[in-house]
């Protein structure tokens, strides 16, 4: 969960960062005239991470998703490729939304409808992980005992091992 909210904190960083820099830059235009800088930072910046993050931990708690099983380091590459994906497609949905719907909403709304779109686009189609699953090669273990050594009799993944880690 981490790795994917720093890593679309860089992107929506990056993203404000431009915007305040070049000001001749597409998404200042058609952001609120005459906004401050911490207006910018707001609207571009915390509220799009801030939907990110919360649609991402929803998701999370609704439905265990692969990618956010603690147990599994190798996700961490792909928390942080979803993280630059997420925020990416909102920035795209966003400057979308900003062109169609300025008149109508504010727009830290828009930028943060953007993201909460975005985020459940990248995580819902995300295989699902089943509880008695091995975590590592997706092999049933219901059956499986801590006398079978606490090992996947399918790929001799650590089941108990990592658990007891935490992370
Ligand atoms: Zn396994």
């Amino acid at each position: 969960m981490v790795r994917l909210v720093v890593a679309a904190a860089l992107v929506y960083g990056i993203l404000a960062g431009v915007t305040l820099y070049e000001e001749r830059w597409l998404l200042f235009d058609m952001l609120e005239t005459d906004v401050p800088a911490m207006g910018v930072v707001f609207t571009v910046f915390v509220v799009p991470l801030m939907a990110t993050w919360g649609t991402a931990e929803f998701i999370s708690w609704r439905s265990r998703k692969r990618i956010f099983d603690r147990r599994l380091r190798a996700q961490g590459v792909r928390q942080a490729t979803a993280g630059v994906v997420a925020a990416l497609v909102g920035v795209a949905i966003g400057t979308l939304a900003l062109v169609v719907f300025d008149r109508i909403l504010p727009d830290a709304v828009l930028l943060g409808m953007a993201s909460v779109c975005s985020t459940a686009l990248v995580l819902l189609p995300m295989r699902r992980q089943s509880l008695t699953a091995c975590p590592s090669c997706g092999y049933d273990l219901s059956g499986a005992s801590p006398a079978g050594g606490g090992v996947c009799t399918e790929c001799g993944f650590d089941v108990f091992g990592a658990a007891a880690q935490g992370r």
